[in-house]
């Protein structure tokens, strides 16, 4: 499966804001964007000042939006267009396909410090769903899908470090969380006001539309 390999901390700066894509280093003073706040390559300190076309400003939504969740182009598109053909609000929609994504589920529970840890723990077979092994991060749950933790899993000092660093604090409400089975129950599909991702969707809407 592709995925990106370059710089992430790269994707920070070409957005003008701290995207958290590198669990404890975007918190600690290693994080790149506290040294170097503007944008990467030659052009990159002129970038703050350039005023942004409309299409520039729905473009860098749409990137961001991405970036945070970790998709790739065509993915990201294919989201949209199921977005679209759903009921409801086209932008919240696609918000709410992300956000049940089981490798975002995991790093809402806290079972790790990034989604793209996430990622990779979910490919290594650490998650069940419903008591079967699902080791594909774009899995979607749904409500009363229950996902726990592989027996045996905090023998691992990586899930071992991450558990008891977080110890299942600041859940959402639409999950919940028992630490001591480290089973974990989807209450619903989350609604706007629960997804704390700073992105205005409607310019993303209009991107698409164009
Ligand atoms: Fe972004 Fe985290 Fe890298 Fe800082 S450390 S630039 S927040 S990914």
């Amino acid at each position: 499966m592709a995925r990106y390999v370059g710089s992430v901390c790269k994707m920070c700066r070409r957005e003008g804001e701290k995207l958290f894509l590198k669990a404890d280093r975007c918190l600690s003073d290693k994080c790149s964007f506290n040294r170097r706040s503007y944008g990467p390559g030659q052009h990159g300190q002129g970038q703050a000042r350039r005023k942004q076309s409309e299409y520039g400003l729905q473009l860098r939504e749409k990137q961001k939006l991405r970036r945070i969740y970790g998709i790739l182009e065509a993915q990201f598109a294919r989201y949209f267009e199921i977005a679209e053909r759903k009921k409801g609000i086209t932008g919240e929609n696609l918000l709410q396909i992300l956000e049940t994504r089981l490798d975002n589920v995991v790093y809402r529970l806290r079972m790790a410090g990034s989604r793209r840890e996430a990622r990779q723990l979910v490919r290594h077979g650490f998650f069940r769903v419903n008591d079967r092994k699902v080791n594909i991060p774009s899995y979607q749950v749904k409500p009363g899908d229950v996902v726990t933790l592989k027996e045996n899993a905090t023998n691992s000092a990586l899930i071992k470090g991450i558990l008891e660093a977080n110890n299942g604090q600041n859940i959402p409400e639409w999950l919940e969380l028992d630490t001591n089975s480290w089973t974990a129950r989807v209450n619903s599909i989350p609604s706007r006001e629960q997804i704390d991702i700073p992105v205005q969707e409607q310019l993303i809407v209009e991107f698409y539309s164009r």
